[in-house]
């Protein structure tokens, strides 16, 4: 147990100066402020968190799909703690450092094949950003100006940011920032039973408008932010072999799919296929908000020769030390607790634990997909719904946190989670299912 700070505040007061000046993403502040008992987290560790009364809760979602290695790994903690001594900020503008140059050399060793360079940025968001710009700026310098269109799937989530914004297919994220979002197509969801027909949808997109096209961009296997909604690797494969006809880049955004939440290292190798460019993040760096963009000698290629084609474009901490250490680390736990064939021996469980699920009533959608769990509640209210709140108020009574997708329940917890730590989440979420009325 860690030792309170004599002036720490108390749960009383951390919420008063809360709800008084934070403004909370992805939540509607009225009934916050209003109703809200909060979960305030004093510290986490492994997979669980901890609250300011001292109640532990099994990290259900990994916060927000960050923590897979767990809170407080030690090897991570100690890289960090190292780095910071040596160095913790640093301009990568043309100078470099360590981790920087060993995190790239690692990542393109563990990368689809063909990706050999690494951009460094800040977060998934501005990784996809980095995409969009180098996919525009690349055609426009093998003389294909017009390919600045892109295309996306319904559904799509590729983060906040106006260009990543523009990408999203989720409606109620969309609405508000019309007026501002770029043009992008986007193109059917390759449901289960509709796949053929999605497909041809944007086969035809991209036929018709491959002068224009630049890239496709898309969640390998599994839509997260729009409910953890999977669709078939054959479609992925077909995806890539279409883009190769028309000369489209194809991005793939691995900042949920990567690091093996799909029981893969990357979504894309359920397919067997390697992306043009290739987003990754959240995992990639857990203690210091970090993401990169891989891109392939073609699309490097295209940025050589007068100083006027290089990429004029960057973040102010994209490869900071103390990602970069971090980063590496993460690579190197992955590769001496194989990290990834863990969590894919665990898939069983989680498939099991949706089965259960599946049996109550009003309880629809089941999936499951490596270490991903999900399942559909209520009225189809989505992501207003409010079913999917009313099970994490259950969960968080019986000792897990498990935001919902509005109507979607899910688990993603810690891949490094044990067998009996598991068994309790997924017993959590169907009691908590069984438990709100329906
Ligand atoms: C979270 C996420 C992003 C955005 O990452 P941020 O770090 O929140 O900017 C992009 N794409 C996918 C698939 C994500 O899940």
């Amino acid at each position: 147990m860690s030792t309170r700070h004599p002036l720490a505040w108390d749960r009383a007061e951390i919420v008063r100066a809360d709800k008084a000046h934070v403004w909370h993403p992805y939540t509607p502040m009225d009934a916050y402020i209003e109703r809200g008992d909060p979960l305030v987290v004093t510290r986490a560790a492994g997979v669980r968190l901890y609250d300011a009364n001292g109640r532990a809760y099994l990290d259900g979602n990994s916060s927000w799909w960050v923590a897979a290695l767990g809170h407080g790994h030690p090897r991570l903690l100690a890289a960090l703690e190292r780095q910071a001594r040596e160095l913790a900020h640093c301009s990568l503008g043309g100078t470099t450092h360590e981790p920087a140059a060993r995190l790239a050399a690692a990542l393109c060793k563990v990368a689809p094949a063909g990706l050999s360079r690494v951009f460094y940025t800040d977060n998934g968001s501005t990784a996809i950003e980095a995409a969009v710009k180098m996919s525009v700026q690349m055609w426009g310098q093998l003389g294909a100006p017009r390919k600045t269109r892109f295309v996306a799937l319904d559904g799509a989530f590729h983060g906040d940011s106006i260009g990543a914004a523009s990408l999203g297919g989720v409606e109620i994220f969309r609405r508000p920032f019309a007026g501002v979002l770029f043009d992008c197509a986007h193109a059917a969801f390759p449901a289960e039973d509709a796949y053929a027909r999605a497909f041809e949808a944007i086969a035809s997109l991209v036929a018709g408008g491959a002068d224009e096209i630049a890239a496709v961009v898309v969640e390998p296997i599994v839509q997260g932010a729009a409910g953890m909604r999977t669709y078939a690797p054959e479609y992925l494969r077909e995806l890539r072999a279409l883009c190769d006809r028309h000369d489209v880049l194809l991005v793939a955004d691995e900042v949920f799919a990567g690091y093996g939440r799909t029981g893969r290292m990357w979504g894309v190798d359920h397919a067997g296929v390697s992306p043009d460019l290739m987003c990754v993040g959240k995992v990639f760096s857990p203690l210091f908000p970090m993401a990169a963009t891989l891109a392939t000698e073609r699309v490097f290629d295209a940025f050589r020769g007068d100083k006027d084609r290089a990429f004029y474009y960057g973040h102010t901490f994209c490869g900071n030390p103390l990602g970069a250490a971090v980063a590496r680390e993460v690579l190197a736990i992955y590769e001496d607790e194989e990290i990834v064939a863990r969590a894919a021996g665990l898939a069983p469980r989680i498939a099991a634990g949706m089965a259960k699920l599946a049996e109550l009533p009003g309880v629809a959608r089941v999936r499951s997909l490596g270490m991903i769990g999900a399942a559909d509640l209520g009225d189809g209210s989505g992501y207003l719904g409010g079913a999917g709140w009313r099970v994490y108020e259950e969960a968080l009574r019986r000792g897990a946190y498990l935001r919902p997708l509005g109507d979607t329940v899910y688990v993603c917890p810690p891949l490094i989670i044990s067998e009996a730590d598991l068994d309790e989440l997924l017993a959590i979420l169907v009691e908590s299912v069984r438990a709100v009325p329906r």
